[in-house]
């Protein structure tokens, strides 16, 4: 078995965790599959066989920019890669980029529910602009959220306005293309080179329908992720592997594609 990446997990400093958790838990409507902390992503990892996880964490303050910095470089490993974030309405945004860049993490981690932002409006050019010259990825959640009333903060027509203005951005959208919009993803963003992660998608997709999505997106633009602790990183690859793809093409969604994003 190759190597299994999931590039869409979370983690928090243990503390925070055993209050996170919950809350976060009640927002939602739902139940966390591990409670929040390093070690028991490490179980699960370790368990399930996947080598490496990308931990996103979200500044829902501009004042978390500091110690989201110091967690992320805390819990950075071969195995735990870590997005640190910035909140787009900081005045130091464009210099946190920097930081981020300069320590060495691969990508930044924003959320437009979270961090009250429109993906497609002005303010965040400047931002978008910063991470596409610092070669950063931008993982950004894209589509509904679950905790959230359905506002089009991050819909696919904004997906295309931001990188028809940024072709060479590393932007990969979440929950397959945008969360609860998938009607537009296929109408809009599938067949074209954009990376998605997969976590928590197909769950709420009928199993032909996630497999016609897959095959007519171009190949190497997939990536498996879970959303631990929001859904199982087995639960999560179960729902890939049950659609029966082309070998080769499983490969590059559970760790290939990841691995060559991740590299450079
Ligand atoms: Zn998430």
């Amino acid at each position: 078995m190759s190597t299994i990446i999931d590039f869409h997990s979370h983690i928090f400093p243990d503390d925070v965790a055993k209050k996170a958790i919950p809350f976060l838990e009640e927002e939602g409507n739902v139940k966390a599959f591990l409670d929040g902390t390093k070690d028991d992503l490490l179980r699960s990892m370790d368990q399930f066989g996947i080598s490496k996880s990308v931990i996103c964490s979200i500044a829902t303050k501009p004042a978390q920019f500091e110690p989201i910095m110091s967690f992320s470089d805390s819990i950075r490993s071969e195995r735990l890669v870590p997005f640190p974030s910035i909140h787009p309405a900081s005045p130091d945004a464009i210099k946190q980029i920097r930081t981020i860049k300069e320590e060495g993490f691969k990508g930044i981690k924003m959320h437009p529910f979270y961090q009250d932002f429109f993906m497609d409006s002005d303010e965040l050019l400047p931002i978008f602009a910063e991470i596409n010259s610092q070669n950063l990825i931008l993982l950004m959640h894209t589509g509904f959220d679950i905790a959230f009333p359905e506002i089009r903060r991050a819909d696919p027509s904004a997906i295309l306005n931001t990188l028809q203005r940024f072709p060479d951005l590393k932007l990969v959208t979440s929950h397959f293309g945008a969360w609860k919009l998938w009607d537009e993803v296929k109408e809009k963003m599938i067949g074209k080179n954009i990376y998605m992660d997969l976590s928590y998608a197909l769950e709420f997709l009928g199993q032909e329908e996630a497999k016609e999505m897959i095959e007519k997106h171009p190949a190497d633009y997939l990536l498996y992720g879970s959303d631990s602790p929001w859904s199982g990183q087995q639960e999560s690859m179960a729902l890939i592997q049950r659609l029966s793809l082309d070998k080769f093409l499983e490969e590059k969604i559970l760790g290939e594609n990841a691995m060559r994003l991740l590299e450079n």
